[in-house]
C-alpha cells in the first residue's frame, strides 16, 4: 500500500478528481490526503474526502492566502474526514505580511483540537527554530533546508515527520538527496504535492498523487532497501500521524 500524504485535489489544481484517483488506485495508492490551502479550498477538500473512499482532508491557510473568519476554520476542522491542519506555514519567497500571526493561529487550532499539522516553510528555517509548537505533532511537507536545520526538526520536535517530494529525485537535488539519507525510517513521510513538483523523469509535467510510487522507489534505492519495505514504513508513519 502507498499513500500519498500532502496533494491538492480540489477543482483549482485537480480538473478530473474521479480519473485522477482511479489512476491513484491502479498504482496501489490506497488513502490520499487533500490539504487545504483557504477556508473555500479546505470546504471543497472535505467534500471531496466525504464522497471518496481513501480520501482525507486537511483544512489550512497557506501563508500566501489569508483568513477571514476563525470561527469558520475551527468548525471545519472539526468536519468528518479532516485529518490534519494545514498547510501552514512561512514562505518567505512568496507568503505575505501577516503570515507568522497566520501560522501561529492554526498551530493553536491544531493544539487545541488534537490535529496533527502539515506545515510548509521555504527560506524561512530559521524563524522556525524559533517558534513554540509545544504540544504539537506533525510533518514539515516538501522538506528544503540544511542539514542544522533537519537535525533540529529531527532531536528538539520528535512528534514530527519529514516529507519528500518529487524535487528530491531531480537531477541538480544531490544536497536533499544526502538530507534524505539522514532521515531515520520511523520519521519519514512521502508525498506528491500534486499538481506540483512531478517527479524526474516526468519534471515540468502535471503531478499526479499515482506518482508517489515513483518517488517512494527513489528513496528506497537511496536508503538500500525494497520499495515494498519502504512502502510499508511511510504508509505506516502517515497511518499513525493522521489517524487514518
Ligand atoms: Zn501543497
Amino acid at each position: 500500500m502507498l499513500i500519498d500524504s500532502h496533494c491538492h485535489l480540489t477543482k483549482k489544481f485537480c480538473p478530473d478528481v474521479d480519473q485522477t484517483l482511479a489512476q491513484a488506485k491502479d498504482a496501489g495508492v490506497e488513502k490520499i490526503i487533500t490539504i487545504g490551502t483557504t477556508l473555500e479550498d479546505s470546504q471543497e477538500g472535505i467534500e471531496i474526502a466525504q464522497n471518496h473512499d481513501g480520501v482525507y482532508a486537511a483544512v489550512g491557510i497557506h501563508p500566501e492566502e489569508s483568513c477571514a473568519n476563525w470561527g469558520k476554520f475551527e468548525q471545519l476542522a472539526q468536519m468528518p474526514r479532516v485529518a490534519a491542519i494545514g498547510e501552514c506555514g512561512l514562505d518567505y519567497k512568496v507568503g505575505l505580511p501577516g503570515q507568522k500571526e497566520i501560522f501561529e493561529k492554526q498551530i493553536g487550532i491544531a493544539r487545541k483540537l488534537n490535529l496533527p499539522l502539515s506545515i510548509h516553510i521555504r527560506d524561512a528555517q530559521d524563524d522556525l527554530m524559533k517558534m513554540d509548537l509545544a504540544g504539537t505533532r506533525g510533518v514539515f511537507h516538501c522538506f528544503s533546508g540544511d542539514e542544522r536545520y533537519l537535525n533540529f526538526i529531527l532531536t528538539k520536535l520528535p512528534d514530527f515527520y519529514i516529507s519528500f517530494a518529487g524535487n528530491v529525485t531531480f537531477k541538480n537535488a544531490s544536497g536533499l538527496q544526502q538530507l534524505a539519507k539522514l532521515v531515520p525510517l520511523e520519521r519519514l513521510l512521502v508525498e506528491t504535492d500534486s499538481p506540483f513538483l512531478a517527479p524526474h523523469p516526468l519534471r515540468g509535467s502535471q503531478n499526479t498523487p499515482a506518482n508517489v510510487k515513483i518517488t517512494v522507489q527513489f528513496l528506497a534505492d537511496l536508503k538500500s532497501i525494497s520499495l515494498e519495505e519502504l512502502s510499508k514504513i511511510t504508509s505506516k508513519n502517515a497511518q499513525i500521524l493522521f489517524g487514518i
